[in-house]
């Protein structure tokens, strides 16, 4: 297993669009391992493939708070949606952002396993969010498009303050 480099905002890479995973084989699978093993070491929740510059339908995510039940998600299509939540969300390609984002309250997923695989879930919640999220970013589509002209702006230059105190 590898550790992947995450692309942080504004990163145009980030924008692009993943393609559907026509065959899950092994160089698939070491793609899936190599993102646990990233968002593990990270301590994220949630990664997409898009995250680490892999333009395939792939999201890797726990939102166990031990940190032992990974759940690979190939070609995501939401069923169903239901209801409206409102929840504070981050991103691995954010570091310090946070801020409340609007998404369907319950979901329900079909997509592929690591074994290629079809599977529908009930999601709500957490879970729900955390899908949602990774599925923006396979389109292309960051957390803070969400948000309103006031609070991207000030994400912005929360980022670009944090940066500074890198230096
Ligand atoms: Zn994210």
């Amino acid at each position: 297993m590898a550790l992947l480099h995450v692309l942080q905002f504004p990163d145009p890479l980030l924008r692009n669009k993943a393609k559907p995973v026509a065959v899950v084989d092994d160089q698939i699978r070491k793609m899936v391992d190599d993102m646990f093993e990233t968002m593990y070491e990270q301590s994220g929740v949630g990664l997409a493939a898009i995250q680490v510059n892999i333009d395939k339908r792939i999201i890797v995510m726990d939102i166990s708070d031990d940190r032992n039940q990974p759940l690979c998600v190939i070609n995501p299509e939401i069923l169903t949606r239901e209801g409206v939540q409102y929840e504070s969300e981050g991103c691995l390609s954010f570091p310090g952002v946070f801020d409340k984002v609007e998404r369907s309250a319950k979901i329900r997923l079909k997509a592929l396993d690591r074994d290629g695989q079809p599977y529908e879930l009930d999601a709500e919640g957490l879970l729900a969010v955390c899908i949602q999220h990774e599925m923006d970013h396979l389109d292309g589509i960051l957390f803070i498009d969400h948000l309103s002209a006031l609070k991207k702006d000030r994400a912005r230059k929360k980022l670009e303050k944090m940066r500074r105190r890198e230096f």
